[in-house]
């Protein structure tokens, strides 16, 4: 147990289907919280990066295509566990078999087109968070006053 921030991206097709709100709202309901957030079209160089871990798969040209093709919008998350609760959130990369109650679940039908990124280890969200977030004061640190009704703080947050 240990609080940790993730990247999480809001895909082009989030932002051109108008499910950005939808989105986030789910992950603040949750209980993380919003630590960063930008919307930008990034140039594909920001993606080749992102993605450098999948450089030698057949799809990675085509990803960073697509993930440069539109704005996205990219938010740094925080929570106790952040990284797996957020990858849960998700569900499986292939949104048809993702579950039910998922984001990718209940939102798409796409395998490549599925809405939504969130770092799968600490040693990729701090390489990642870098790439969107590196700049000096793009990261707020701030103690939401609901905190200790999300958190057992003394077992929890200690
Ligand atoms: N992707 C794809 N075809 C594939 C596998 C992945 O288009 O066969 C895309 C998809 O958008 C996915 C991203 O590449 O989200 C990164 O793949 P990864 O296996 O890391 O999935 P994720 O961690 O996003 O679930
Ligand atoms: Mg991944």
């Amino acid at each position: 147990m240990a609080v940790q921030r993730t990247l999480v991206l809001l895909k082009p097709d989030a932002v051109q289907r108008g499910l950005v709100g939808t989105i986030l709202t789910r992950f603040e309901q949750k209980g993380l919280k919003l630590v960063a957030m930008k919307l930008r079209h990034f140039p594909a160089s920001t993606f080749e990066k992102h993605y450098e871990p999948h450089k030698a798969k057949p799809f990675y040209p085509g990803l960073v295509k697509y993930m440069s093709s539109s704005p996205v919008v990219a938010l740094a998350l925080e929570g106790v566990d952040a990284i797996e609760v957020v990858r849960g959130m998700m569900g499986a990369t292939n949104s048809r078999k993702a579950a039910p109650g998922t984001i990718r679940g209940d939102l798409g039908m796409s395998f490549s087109n599925n809405l939504v990124h969130g770092s799968d280890s600490p040693e990729s969200a701090a390489s990642e968070l870098a790439n969107f977030f590196g700049d000096a004061g793009e990261v707020c640190n701030w103690t939401p006053v609901s905190t200790p009704w999300i958190y057992n703080v003394a077992e929890e947050l200690a």
